[in-house]
């Protein structure tokens, strides 16, 4: 769709106000730092609890700090100086992560705890909180042909166990923060986002990532066989980096959006069978398909609404699922061909 002007963006940066980015080993914040630096901000701080070797993109001319924000001193040097700060750290992974480890997920509430309070300690302008589409109640998802979610849809509250549950209680924290304390927060309640730079093995890779390795795998090893977690009748809907980076920078300067939740995700429903056509088509190949009910495999279906993002900034994620998944899959496979020449990749 072409893009409106976004209604009421106040976005008065100077290129150099100091940008604080957590969660920047992993793969959406160090995206986010990447397209800030390539944006012109001159001062931007990257922040994570990971060595830097470890990290998924290390940006040149980035202040790139190795610091555990669940501890609120760290979070008070985090945000020394921030004109605004972009909060993305947390303990997360696909479903076979956020399944197995609720207490890990729920313990991120201390990140955004801190966080907020040393945001606006340091009197940043405003605070930025990647929610999930995790928040919401999962009653309305049983069904594979769900109806899209739209933001209300998160009360009354029945969020996924540990990790949707931590997401709900701190988008109150960042609207609390603003109403009480002024702190200008954005809330984007993202739905499932993949791109190049993203975790494609160790068991917290998702769905886009986790099904291109298996193909590759197939063909590399000439079972031309995957499995596939759950009946492949599961639906979810993907959204390209690119669109989740932009959306981050529209919702963050919104003045109509502060303090309020809302969807940042594709309206492109595909089961996981669709999916892996998808990939299939621009692997060149075909595999044989088994599935393994018993595995991890979340709700049955999960579609995000846009009505919302539309209305307020006149723009909504669309890059088609084919053209987001044929600059992904080809970088998986140097990733995996990569390491088995044994070169050092980060997974
Ligand atoms: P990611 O796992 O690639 O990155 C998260 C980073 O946070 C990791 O590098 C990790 O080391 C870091 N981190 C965790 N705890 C930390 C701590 N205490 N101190 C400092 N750093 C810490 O995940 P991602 O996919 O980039 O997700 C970024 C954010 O977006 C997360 O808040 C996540 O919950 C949210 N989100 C992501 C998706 C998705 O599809 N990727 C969907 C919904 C919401």
């Amino acid at each position: 769709m072409t893009a409106k002007k976004p209604k009421r963006i106040e976005d008065v940066r100077k290129k150099d106000d100091l940008l604080v980015v957590t969660g920047a080993g992993g793969f959406i914040a160090g995206a986010l730092v990447r397209y800030f630096h390539d944006k012109g901000f001159r001062r931007i701080r990257a922040v994570d609890k990971k060595p830097l070797p470890d990290w998924y993109q290390v940006t040149p001319d980035v202040e790139s700090l190795c610091l555990d924000v669940s501890d609120r001193d760290n979070c008070a040097r985090a945000c020394e100086g921030a004109a605004e700060v972009y909060n993305l750290a947390a303990d997360m992974g696909g479903m076979g992560f956020i399944e197995r480890y609720r207490v890990e997920c729920l313990r991120s509430v201390l990140i955004n705890t801190h966080m907020t309070e040393a945001a606006c300690r340091a009197g940043a302008d405003r605070y930025f909180f990647s929610s999930s589409a995790c928040a919401y109640n999962i009653d309305l998802q049983e069904d594979t042909e769900c109806r899209a979610l739209k933001e209300s849809d998160a009360y009354p509250a029945n969020a996924e166990r540990g990790y949707g549950w931590e997401k709900l209680f701190s988008e109150i924290v960042c609207q609390e923060y603003w109403a009480e304390r002024g702190l200008k927060t954005a809330i984007a309640r993202f739905h499932n986002v993949y791109g190049p730079h993203g975790t494609w093995d160790g068991g917290r890779e998702k769905a886009p990532a986790a099904l291109s390795r298996k193909v590759i795998e197939a063909k590399d090893n000439g079972t031309m066989a995957i499995e596939i977690w759950g009946e492949g009748t599961r639906t979810r809907s993907f959204m390209f980096i690119d669109d989740c980076l932009e959306g981050i920078d529209m919702i963050m300067h919104c003045d109509e959006l502060v303090g309020t939740p809302i969807n940042l995700g594709s309206s492109e429903l595909v089961s996981v069978n669709g999916l892996l056509d998808v990939i299939e088509k621009i692997a060149g190949t075909k595999v044989k398909r088994s599935y393994d009910p018993t595995a991890p495999k979340g709700v049955g279906g999960r579609n995000s609404d846009n009505t919302m993002i539309k209305a307020v900034l006149g723009w909504e994620p669309s890059t088609p699922l084919h053209t987001g998944m044929s600059k992904t899959f080809p970088w998986i496979e140097e990733q995996y061909y990569l390491r088995k020449a044994g070169k050092r990749v980060v997974e």
